[in-house]
């Protein structure tokens, strides 16, 4: 029978409420069982899809080609397990539902409500997902801070849950925040304290206390925070900063978390297997080197906007033991031939990562023609591979003025353009070409000698294309169509041979890398800077 955890954060947001949760995830994970997870997030829009990443982060894409929240990039990073479209429930998502039903009529004359209608159908979204993973935990985050207006369905279909399923079988987990004040020295749990009241004013008792501090929780502070907020010691759990998001598992693990959440839980205790794990953090911890690798894109200011593509850089560096520093360049100041150079001078590797629209596209380019004419490695997704495209047109093959569509609608050498199957789509939500596609490797190029398979699959999210009617003009200028779809009509992957590493792919290969198991494309990369400083 599954059981079921519920996250819920209070005092302020941004708590890593999803890296604690992802780390239980791997705790329970490590002994055996099966984990499947579920973001619930109380905004209105149906799915981050349509979401400028400069006010949510990255947009997580799942192999059967959801949009999600990046907590679920977390999930898959450290559990290990790829989710999918049940896994993030929004409550746009849920009212849609409700409101298609009663415009059908489904409601047969009832007056259509918050409780029971919305808090059904978010409770039959938790059954969803048990029925399709039938795991043995399933974890579920409810996005925001307790006492958000617009959360309050979520929490009292959690209240319904939980009475409904029984005592043992549901626990929720509260994160918190201890400030520390520098004046007094010391750490305050009066909001931990305020925010469970809250909880309880909606009638749920945390079982356990997480709390986020930068400081050792003194043990007179835990123990008041197990009596006023009514959970037992060993149930207060001190999740402090940490230098990598990888070392919060074992920092759990040693204050005993999973073992309080199977005891909680009615579940059988078991040894845990962390030892791979460990061995990553001692990677983590010593670095044999450290190179700096550039991520030049237009939402720089929010590391969010690519924590995917920061962590696979991260990934692949602790495989050769280095420690990998991002520089971040804004593309916009890249169009200064002079102070492009000078912004790339100190870096081993560059990434032009994914993105949208013409606003910082020409500092782009310049970075990728600087990239090339000097050997320095280069992994380009997605927009980042068109940008590759569209510059060795420009300047190798001779077609001057080449660009994307998506840029100018109207210029002279198209040699990106729509996807066929999108010209008739109207509207943005959902739309895009999404999720997982086969790709065939040619033999003897890059990309193969570090996938060493001829078929692979990956995620994607985009509407534009390289243009078909310039492949032949873009191979005989010497670029390599290093992998393609099976029906061989859409370029995957494109390379430059005879540089160290100038690949680029139509993809996004950032949602399926691991720590432990970093993406092949990454690897490369990061193999390629790491010998340039030798
Ligand atoms: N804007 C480009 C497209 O739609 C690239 C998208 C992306 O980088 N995710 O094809």
């Amino acid at each position: 029978m599954t059981k079921y955890i519920f996250i819920t954060g209070g005092v302020v947001s941004s708590l890593g409420k999803g890296i604690i949760g992802a780390s239980l995830g791997k705790l329970l994970r490590a002994r055996g069982y099966s984990v499947a997870i579920q973001k619930f997030d109380p905004y209105i829009n149906v799915d981050p899809g349509t979401m400028s990443p400069f006010q949510h982060g990255e947009v997580f894409v799942t192999d059967d080609g959801a949009e999600t929240d990046l907590d679920l990039g977390h999930y898959e990073r450290f559990i290990d397990t790829n989710f999918s479209q049940i896994s993030n429930v929004t409550s746009g998502s849920v009212y849609q539902t409700v409101i298609q039903k009663e415009r059908k009529g489904d409601y047969l004359g009832a007056t259509v409500q918050v409780i029971p209608h919305i808090t059904n159908e978010i409770k039959s979204r938790i059954i969803k997902a048990q029925k399709h993973f039938k795991p043995d935990f399933q974890i579920i985050e409810i996005g925001g801070t307790i006492g958000d207006i617009e959360s309050l369905p979520f929490i009292e279909s959690i209240r319904q849950f939980k009475t409904e399923i029984g005592i043992g079988n549901a626990i929720n987990i509260h994160c918190t925040l201890l400030p520390y004040l520098p004046t007094s020295g010391e750490l305050k749990t009066k909001p931990s304290q305020h925010s469970v009241q809250v909880l309880r004013s909606y009638g749920l008792q945390p079982e356990i206390l997480v709390c986020r501090t930068s400081k050792p929780i003194p043990k007179t502070e835990k123990d008041k925070l197990a009596l006023f907020c009514s959970v037992s010691k060993d149930a207060v759990i001190e999740c402090r900063d940490m230098k990598s998001i990888y070392e919060v598992p074992l920092a759990l693990e040693d204050q005993k978390f999973a073992e309080v959440v199977l005891k909680l839980l009615y579940s059988e205790q078991r040894e845990a297997n962390l030892d791979a794990w460990k061995n990553l953090v001692e990677k983590i911890n010593h670095p044999q080197k450290t190179i700096k690798i550039a991520i030049a894109g237009k939402y720089t200011k929010l590391s969010d906007a690519y924590i995917s593509v920061v962590e696979s850089i991260k990934h692949a560096g602790y495989e050769y033991d280095a420690k990998t520093e991002i520089k971040w360049i804004n593309s916009e100041d890249c169009v200064d031939d002079a102070q492009c150079k000078e912004l790339l001078k100190d870096v081993q590797g560059v990434v032009v990562p994914g993105g949208f629209g013409i606003r910082g596209i020409e500092g782009k380019l310049n970075v990728i023609k600087y990239v090339r004419e000097h050997n320095i490695p280069f992994l380009g997704i997605c927009l980042g591979m068109q940008c590759a495209v569209i510059e060795y047109a420009r300047h190798v093959a001779g077609l001057k003025g080449a660009n994307s569509t998506e840029f100018d609608e109207n210029c002279v050498y198209p040699v990106i353009d729509l996807m066929a199957e999108q010209k008739n789509i109207k509207g943005y939500g959902g739309s895009m070409r999404l999720g997982a596609y086969d790709c065939h490797i040619k033999k003897g190029t890059k990309a193969y000698d570090v996938y060493g398979a001829t078929k692979i699959s990956e995620r994607h999210r985009h509407r534009y294309e390289v243009n078909t009617d310039y492949i032949e003009q873009l191979k005989r200028a010497g670029l390599v169509f290093s992998g393609m779809s099976p029906d061989g009509m859409l370029s995957e992957i494109v390379e430059l041979p005879e540089l160290d590493w100038f690949v680029a792919c139509q993809f996004h290969p950032e949602f399926k890398s691991r720590p432990e198991r970093p993406h092949p494309l990454f690897k490369g990369l990061i193999q390629a800077a790491v010998n340039s400083c030798v």
